[in-house]
């Protein structure tokens, strides 16, 4: 179901329960929700940039401190919270915090919600228990990677998240444990990719997404975004040079810590990751002047 929707449904349980509306639990205090629609700028996800553009404005992010929580939405106090986390007061309102707490790990406590996109048979939202092991997400729930081919990688958290391996499949879906792995749990967007993946072309267009999503506020970001992208182009289309790699290690170095908010820095980190982890691969690329995983892609299309 789209967050809107859920949204949308939890904001009528609230009022069907009197938590909102009017008279709110017989208290005399009113007070409602409205759901105001953002146009899909990934930039928007970041809290001061979100209020920058209820307001009316371009959205980039302010300066911090003040925090929202001291001054926000039209200079006034303000709490920002995602879906996800409004979606699931109604339910530790009705069944109380020890019944949430009770499910989880000592230190991931509750459900998430796992958005599992890619090379799976069954993509799709799933709630699980913090804990439950990245296997049991992918291979019961998902059905196992499609087409009958393997794992090659997965990306646990969302596009800025460093990859992991299939040495990681039993791994806990848990803030502290996807991190001791190497990676961050962030969005629960989930990405799976298959043993045909050219991890080059996904570290590329993931920089790509960056490269556009930048809203150009500050230079790190936006020239660091353009070039990665430029450098990620020709070795993907085979005129990449040996000291590439090496090249995009240190332009992500000088953009991680030096970008105005968290967007430049991450966009970096899935690219280090890779090369990492796949260095082979990129050198395959520039030595064969070519993308090794274009014609076995398309042959086992
Ligand atoms: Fe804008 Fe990127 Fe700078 Fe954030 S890091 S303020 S998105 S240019």
């Amino acid at each position: 179901m789209p967050q809107t929707e859920l949204l949308e449904t939890a904001l009528e349980e609230a009022r069907a329960a009197g938590y909102i509306g009017r008279n709110v639990l017989g208290s005399g205090f009113d007070v409602d929700v409205l759901l105001h629609r953002g146009a899909g700028a990934y930039i928007c996800g970041e809290e001061t940039a979100l209020l920058t553009s209820l307001e009316g404005y371009r959205g980039e992010p302010r300066l911090k401190p003040p925090f929202p929580a001291v001054k926000g939405l039209y200079g006034k106090p303000t709490v920002v919270n995602n879906v996800e986390t409004l979606a699931t007061l109604p339910h530790i309102v009705r069944n109380g915090p020890d019944w949430f707490a009770a499910m989880g790990t000592p230190t991931g406590k509750g459900t998430r919600v796992w958005c599992m996109s890619g090379h799976v048979n069954r993509p799709g939202n799933y709630e699980l228990e913090m804990g439950t092991p990245i296997r049991e997400l992918i291979y019961e729930h998902g059905g196992g990677i499609w087409k009958g081919r393997s794992l090659k990688a997965f990306q646990p958290g969302g596009a800025s998240m460093m990859v992991l391996l299939p040495e990681h499949l039993d791994v806990g879906l848990d803030f502290d444990a996807i991190a001791k792995a190497g990676s961050m749990a962030g969005a629960g967007a989930m990405m799976v990719m298959d043993e045909t993946t050219c991890i080059v072309d996904v570290a590329r267009r993931l920089v790509k997404f960056f490269e556009h999503e930048s809203c150009g506020k500050c230079t790190p970001c936006r020239e660091g975004t353009y070039w990665m992208a430029n450098l990620f182009d020709r070795i993907e289309f085979g005129e990449g040079k040996p000291g590439d790699p090496d090249l995009l290690l240190d332009m992500g170095y000088n953009i991680d810590g030096r970008s105005f908010c968290p967007l430049g820095d991450a966009s970096t980190w899935f690219p280090r990751s890779v090369i990492k982890y796949f260095r082979d691969e990129f050198e395959q690329h520039i030595v064969e002047k070519a993308c090794p995983f274009r014609g076995e892609r398309e042959a086992v299309a």
